[in-house]
């Protein structure tokens, strides 16, 4: 498959100039030039239950041939140590955790795929590369732990000062070795805007080989796209005759809903996807008024969506405007304030016995609003994305319900680590001096 940018269709690129550049020449995002039939392919492929059997099909479907079917699978298979679980909670929902990765949160499925095909690349011909990454919390700790001792790459992450959770920030800095964690004086959209600064100034991507590892870069966006098709294989789809299932995203950055978008323009069955947000609302305001207005991001108890102007936005817009068949991708939205969420939190654990991390809850309360909203129904089930491991939200879940839940022990791990971290300005000139000042005894293949 290859790769054309959101700003030019002319762009023609290959997955490995799409992932080594981060952004495309234009300044465009990265999406698939063409369209495979994925979904029929794994119909007629029918990998089973498990989730590698489908993700190493679909890999070989999207990036072959540029991959071989072998590395394809390899890639794959050094990837996802780790899988998603299927758990029923109850009335139709079925809960899709995907926190069972090293970070405890989704982006564990973005950030290995992405480290394990820079791996292959590198295998081919010796090139190493800067990751640049911007993180509102998540993105940071699954890419400093899937990067974490690759000779190949060095890894910044610019995250937020006093803006992510404690046990998020010892997860950010406590790796060590290749991974350093800049602890930005702003917001995340301050570190956003500056790793895209960053990625404009020519120079310096190419004096230090610089790539992002955010989800505007295709190597992390295009692997979300597989849990989504492994939960559509797993409840057949629709293909029983019933109703496909209706999938439920956590939204922030919008880099899981635009995956789960184009695993639909592969010929995947919903009934489609409901874009649940915080109080940082500009999807659902979109979708409602036609208008995208990004605005300065407000705190809330779902942190790691908490993005006022976000990045894949640019990516839904595309799915819009370019569409040969004239199909409008089936997305509704809905926002949810903070109290709604802890208040959801109480439900699901009351009702069902399930322990939820805020940002799962917004999706939960979203799809319990939408459905009060629009009237009632429901077709197929819903498959609610559990986006992060409760215990990452230890004071939100103490305050929601009362108790502090256990650690896993990668999160126990974190919380015994020390914090390392380098204080910047949120500025271009930091930055640049940062990443140029570091680049002694850089990685090498
Ligand atoms: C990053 C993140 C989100 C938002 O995902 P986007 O792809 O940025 O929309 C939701 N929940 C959690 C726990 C996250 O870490």
């Amino acid at each position: 498959m290859l790769f054309r940018s959101t700003r030019d269709p002319a762009v023609a690129s290959t997955f490995e100039q799409a992932v080594f550049s981060g952004l495309a020449p234009d300044g465009g995002l990265y999406v698939p030039k063409t369209h495979p039939a994925v979904a029929a392919a794994l119909e007629d492929a029918a990998p089973g239950k498990e989730f590698l059997p489908t993700a190493s099909w679909a890999t070989r479907l999207l990036l072959g041939p540029e991959l071989s079917a072998a590395e394809a699978d390899d890639v794959a298979r050094r990837a996802f140590g780790f899988a998603p679980v299927l758990r029923t909670l109850g009335d139709g929902i079925e809960v899709l955790e995907l926190f069972h990765g090293p970070s405890c949160a989704f982006k564990d499925f973005g950030a290995f795929f992405l480290a394990s095909v820079m791996d292959t690349y590198c295998a081919r011909a010796a090139r190493t590369a800067t990751v640049l990454v911007a993180t509102s919390g998540d993105t940071g700790s699954a890419v400093a732990q899937a990067f974490r001792g690759r000779r190949n790459a060095r890894v910044v992450i610019l995250y937020p000062s006093g803006r992510v959770s404690d046990l998020q920030e010892r997860q950010l800095t406590t790796v060590g070795g290749n991974v350093s964690a800049l602890e930005v004086a702003g917001s995340f959209d301050d570190c956003q805007r500056m790793a895209k600064q960053a990625f404009r100034d020519t120079d310096l991507v190419r004096s230090v080989s610089l790539t992002s590892a955010n989800s505007i870069n295709v190597g992390r966006f295009l692997p979300q796209a597989l849990y989504y098709l492994w939960a559509w294989v797993v409840l057949a789809g629709g293909r029983s005759g019933s109703p496909p299932p209706t999938f439920v995203v956590p939204s922030g950055n919008l880099g899981n809903l635009a995956a789960g978008l184009y695993a639909w323009r592969w010929g995947m069955r919903t009934s489609g996807f409901l874009a649940a947000t915080n109080a940082n609302d500009v999807l659902p305001r979109y979708l409602t008024s036609g208008r995208f207005e990004p605005r300065a991001s407000v705190r809330t108890l779902s942190n790691a969506m908490d993005v006022g102007d976000p990045s894949n936005m640019e990516r839904i817009l595309d799915l819009f405007a370019h569409d040969p068949a004239g199909e409008r991708p089936p997305l509704a939205g809905e926002a949810v304030t903070d109290g709604e969420t802890v208040e959801g939190m109480r439900l699901a654990f009351r009702r069902y016995g399930y322990l939820m991390d805020p940002h799962t809850a917004v999706g939960f309360v979203a799809e319990r609003k939408h459905r009060e909203r629009t009237g009632g129904g429901r077709d197929g089930p819903v498959v609610l994305l559990a986006t992060a491991h409760p215990a990452k939200f230890v004071s939100t879940v103490r305050v929601a319900l009362g108790f502090e839940p256990e650690l896993p022990p990668q999160l126990q791990a974190a919380a015994d680590g020390r914090k390392v971290s380098v204080r910047i300005d949120a500025t271009h000139e930091a930055l640049r001096a940062h990443l140029l000042d570091a680049r002694t005894g850089g990685p090498t293949c």
